[in-house]
């Protein structure tokens, strides 16, 4: 069996087509790339506002809450738990430093200050 050039025309029209709908293909592809990106920078960005909101929330909530006698979620008891043990860390810190902390605020502060910088408490008597 012969290759003619009728078969090299069909062979041609065959690649030809097959590329075309590559190129098809790919140019859907592109644009379906466009048409989502900013729609995702969108979602991204609604649901960082939403992680936003919900974290303001959770340190109002846990505001009104934290002296609740029967707290009705444990997370108040393991956020007071963690607070207590961040400000004797940073208590600790403030020590090697030759620093001390606000046991209101817990910002680190010199020595000798009356009251806090930071939020007003009163550091000594
Ligand atoms: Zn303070």
């Amino acid at each position: 069996m012969a290759f003619d050039s009728k078969d090299l025309k069909n062979l041609v029209d065959k690649v030809s087509d097959t590329l075309s709908e590559a190129g098809r293909n790919l140019s859907a592809t592109t644009k379906t790339v466009i048409d989502v990106t900013p729609l995702t920078l969108k979602l991204k960005e609604k649901e960082s506002y939403l992680e936003k909101q919900y974290f303001e929330l959770g340190i109002l909530y846990y505001q009104d809450h934290e002296k609740d006698e029967n707290p009705e979620y444990e997370q108040l008891a393991r956020i007071t738990a963690i607070r207590d043990e961040i400000k004797e860390v940073r208590s600790k810190i403030a020590e090697v430093r030759g620093k001390e902390t606000c046991p209101s605020c817990g910002e680190y502060l010199e020595k000798g200050h009356t009251y806090c910088p930071h939020c007003g408490t009163k550091i000594k008597v």
